[in-house]
């Protein structure tokens, strides 16, 4: 008899609980401060079921998690040639702060590192809106993929943007190259406000089944943004959605997922299901070491990858 979901979660947990390898994030100085040993996990079914274990209740900002779903919403605003003017879709293989752009056209190689997710985010939403009403924009979509209202957490915002130099140093190089035309420290104070979003792994799993779904919340029935969008990002997802080890992860685990230095992890399989992650130690890459092992797990014991026969 197959083990019921609820337990197997469960034994997973408790199976990676004990490695206690990595650290948390801590040059945005708040996230520095969070308890490096939470561990959660969530699984949301196509038809809305969420079933979560561990740490469940607990809030994290959603940090570079935020960035596919900014650029679902940009896609969704602007279309797919004036994004694709702005920001491209070739893995750069960098670390997620590095002045990664196309040496030719200056155009940032991707909306998953940090110089193309700042450009994507002034891309949601009509051009005239202000900074502050963009972020807005940007919050209530991801509250629309997550399918209930999610808040910002201000001290994370006010801790990154005090801390902001580098990727003002980005945003003012997508400026300088004519590929964002709004001041670089109302760029990077939006982007900011989007990566403070607040949500737990209930929130991650229920957004990557609506990415997963072709843009359909699974638990609200909104269709959030086009199918289209969602082939998009999770294609982008798919190659640049690890930091520097997406082709490793691609090749192990074989899902579509984006993380970020919070500690959460997402994964979004294509018609099956969406999942959410939560462990604040971080590995040399910037993923969370217990996140990416709960993947493998999932992956390995479901026969999740991607490239696997059916
Ligand atoms: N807000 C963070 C930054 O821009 C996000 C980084 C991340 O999660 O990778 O530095």
């Amino acid at each position: 008899m197959q083990t019921p979901i609820p337990e197997y979660l469960t034994e997973l947990l408790d199976d990676c609980a004990g490695d206690t390898s990595g650290a948390t994030a801590d040059y945005i100085p708040e996230l520095g401060e969070a308890d490096p040993n939470r561990l959660a996990l969530a699984l949301c079914t196509p038809d809305g079921t969420v079933y979560s274990v561990g740490d469940d209740s607990i809030e994290f900002t959603i940090q570079s998690i935020s960035k596919p779903f900014a650029y679902a919403l940009a896609l969704r605003d602007r279309g797919m040639e004036e994004v694709d003017e702005h920001v491209g879709v070739e893995p750069s293989g960098d670390p997620f702060n590095e002045i990664s752009v196309d040496p030719e056209s200056g155009r940032p190689r991707n909306p998953m590192i940090n110089i193309g997710a700042i450009t994507t985010h002034c891309l949601v939403g009509n051009p005239s809106l202000t900074t502050k009403a963009r972020a807005a924009v940007v919050l209530d979509g991801l509250s629309r993929f997550a399918g209930r209202t999610l808040e910002v957490d201000e001290s994370v915002h006010a801790s990154e943007y005090s801390t902001r130099y580098r990727n003002v140093a980005l945003a003012s190089m997508a400026r300088s190259n004519g590929f964002i035309d709004i001041e670089p420290d109302d760029a990077v104070w939006g982007y900011t406000m989007q990566c403070s979003a607040l949500v737990t792994v209930r929130d991650l799993s229920v957004m990557a089944m609506t990415l997963a779904l072709g843009g359909r919340n699974p638990v609200t029935g909104e269709q959030v943004v086009p199918q289209w969008v969602c082939r998009q990002v999770l294609s982008v997802m798919t190659t640049c959605g690890m930091y520097d080890a997406a082709g490793d992860w691609l090749s192990h685990v074989g899902i579509p997922a984006k993380s970020g230095v919070s500690g959460g992890l997402l994964g979004s399989l294509p018609g099956q299901v969406g999942i959410g992650a939560f462990s604040p130690r971080l590995d040399d890459f910037g993923n969370s070491v217990r996140g990416v092992q709960l993947c493998e797990r999932l992956s390995a014991d479901m026969s999740l990858h991607i490239m696997e026969l059916p």
